[in-house]
C-alpha cells in the first residue's frame, strides 16, 4: 500500500479519488516545478474528500493551477501535452524555477562564519538564536504548497544549505556565548530517526549557555505517529529536561483540523508529559486559513491542548505566493478579528508578522494620524539589535502583500535604512 505520494504521482491518487483529467494535468504541470509530497495520514485522516477542492487541508497539500504564473505554467503544460520525456521537462523546469524567488529575504545572507569560512547549515540572524538545518532533516512528512523552503526540497545544487557536521555547529556555538537558543529546523527535524537527531541534540547538553533547544516541526500535524510510536524520542526529551534544558517544540499548525485527530492529541500529550513546552505558529494563507473563525478555532484548540499560540505569519515572497498570498490589510483584519473572538490565553500569538530581511516586523494595527491612514509597525526582532522594539509607520495600502510594497510614513526612510544597517 502506498504510504506517500510524491510529485506527479499525485495524479494517480487524484484518479483513485475520482478527480477529473483536467485537474490531473494541472497536477502533472505544477508538480513538475514545485515540490509535492502527501502522506497517507493526511489523505486518510485530515482531508475531507467530500469538500475537495475547497477543503483547507487539500488546498494546503495538493497542487493547483494558480500556484504558477502563466509564463512558467504554459511552457511546462505544452511540453507535457506534447509528450516530452521526464528528462526534457526537468531541464526546462530548472531554469523556470529561478522566476519563483527560491531564496526569499536574503536567507543566504544569514550564514555565519567560522575562521572566515561559511558554516553550512547554520543561520545566525538574531543575537540569541541560532538556526540549525541538519542535512538528514531537510524534508518533511508531507509538504505545504506555500513552503518558503521549497527550494531545498527540489534538490537543485546551490539551492540548498544544510549541515552534515554537528561538530561545526558545536565549534560555532562554543565561540558564541550570547546564544541561548538553538532551533533545529528544516524541512522537519522529526523526519530524522531519534539516533540521528541525537547527533545534533546530545552535544548541545554540554554547552552551558544553550538553555533552550527548540524543535521546529510539523510532524504533529502530518505524522503524529512519529511521536506516538517512538518512546526513544520521548526519552530524549526527558533527558534534555533532566539536564536543565527547555525543550520547546515549535509546532507548525495551519488549521484546527490538524489538532483534532486522536493520534495528534496523543502525540501532544506525550510530548507534554515528557516535559516539552509546546508553541504553535503558521502563516495566514489564502484557501487554507484566511478567515478569523479558522484562527479563533485553532487558537482555542491549542489552548485546550496545552499549546501556546506563538506567531501568525505573512506568507513570504516565494514559490506559489501569488496563489496563497493575502494582502497585509487582510492579514491584519484576520488576526485582529480572531483575537477578539478568544480569551487572553488564546490571544498570545503575535502577528501578522513579516520575517523580512531587516527583521521580524509585526503589523500592530492601523490608525489615522493627522488625517493620514497608516499601518503601525514594530520590529519584534532585528538584525541590528538596537532596532528591536522600534515602532514605525507606513502609508496604508489595501493590496500590498509585503514590506516592499509599503511606503514609510512620517519619515523619509525605514528605520533600518537610517542606522547604517541598510540592505
Ligand atoms: C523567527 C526567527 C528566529 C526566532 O525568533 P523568536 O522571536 O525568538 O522566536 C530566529 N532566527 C530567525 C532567522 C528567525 O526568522
Ligand atoms: S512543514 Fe514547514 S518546511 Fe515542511 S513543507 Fe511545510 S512549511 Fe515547508
Amino acid at each position: 500500500m502506498t504510504r506517500t505520494w510524491r510529485g506527479t504521482r499525485l495524479a494517480d491518487l487524484a484518479a483513485e479519488r475520482g478527480l477529473d483529467e483536467a485537474y490531473r494535468h494541472e497536477i502533472r504541470v505544477v508538480a513538475s516545478v514545485l515540490p509535492f509530497k502527501v502522506d497517507r495520514y493526511v489523505v486518510d485522516e485530515l482531508i475531507d474528500w467530500s469538500a475537495v477542492p475547497d477543503d483547507p487541508i487539500f488546498r494546503l497539500t495538493f497542487p493547483a493551477r494558480g500556484m504558477l504564473p502563466d509564463d512558467v505554467y504554459e511552457p511546462v503544460s505544452k511540453l507535457i501535452r506534447d509528450g516530452a520525456g521526464e528528462r526534457e521537462v526537468r531541464a526546462a523546469v530548472t531554469d523556470l524555477r529561478r522566476r519563483l524567488n527560491p531564496h526569499p529575504s536574503g536567507q543566504a545572507d544569514n550564514v555565519p562564519l567560522l575562521n572566515g569560512d561559511p558554516v553550512g547549515g547554520l543561520q545566525h540572524k538574531y543575537r540569541h538564536t541560532v538556526l540549525v538545518f541538519p542535512s538528514p532533516g531537510q524534508t518533511c512528512h508531507s509538504y505545504c504548497g506555500y513552503c518558503f523552503r521549497w527550494a531545498q526540497f527540489v534538490g537543485e545544487p546551490g539551492l540548498r544549505f544544510a549541515s552534515s557536521r554537528p561538530e561545526d555547529m558545536v565549534t560555532y556555538l562554543r565561540r558564541h556565548p550570547e546564544v541561548t537558543d538553538v532551533l533545529l529546523t528544516g524541512g522537519d527535524p522529526l523526519v530524522m530517526s531519534t539516533p540521528v537527531l541525537r547527533r545534533w541534540i546530545d552535544p548541545l547538553l554540554d554547552i552551558g549557555h544553550v538553555s533552550t533547544i527548540r524543535i521546529g516541526t510539523k510532524a504533529l500535524a502530518y505524522a503524529p505517529s512519529r511521536v506516538t510510536d517512538d518512546p526513544t524520542l520521548l526519552h530524549l526529551v526527558e533527558r534534555c529536561v533532566r539536564a536543565g534544558r527547555q525543550v520547546a517544540v515549535m509546532m507548525h499548525v495551519s488549521h484546527a483540523r490538524e489538532l483534532a485527530t486522536d493520534s495528534a492529541r496523543r502525540a501532544i500529550a506525550l510530548l507534554r508529559g515528557a516535559g516539552a513546552t509546546l508553541r504553535a505558529q503558521a502563516p495566514i494563507i489564502r484557501h487554507v486559513n484566511d478567515d478569523p473563525a479558522a484562527w479563533a478555532d485553532m487558537w482555542q484548540a491549542m489552548v485546550s491542548l496545552g499549546i501556546a499560540p506563538y506567531y501568525s505569519f505573512v506568507e513570504r515572497d516565494t514559490g506559489a505566493m501569488a496563489w496563497f498570498e493575502v494582502p497585509l490589510a487582510r492579514a491584519l483584519a484576520v488576526h485582529t478579528e480572531a483575537q477578539r473572538r478568544v480569551g487572553g490565553l488564546a490571544r498570545t500569538a503575535r502577528g501578522p508578522v513579516m520575517s523580512a530581511t531587516p527583521g521580524k516586523i509585526v503589523i500592530d494595527g492601523e490608525t489615522t494620524v493627522g488625517g493620514e491612514r497608516v499601518f503601525v509597525l514594530r520590529m519584534l526582532q532585528a538584525r541590528d539589535p538596537a532596532l528591536t522594539g522600534r515602532v514605525f509607520f507606513a502609508h496604508h495600502s489595501a493590496d500590498a502583500t509585503w514590506i516592499d510594497g509599503l511606503r514609510p510614513a512620517f519619515a523619509p526612510h525605514w528605520p533600518w535604512e537610517t542606522t547604517g544597517g541598510s540592505e
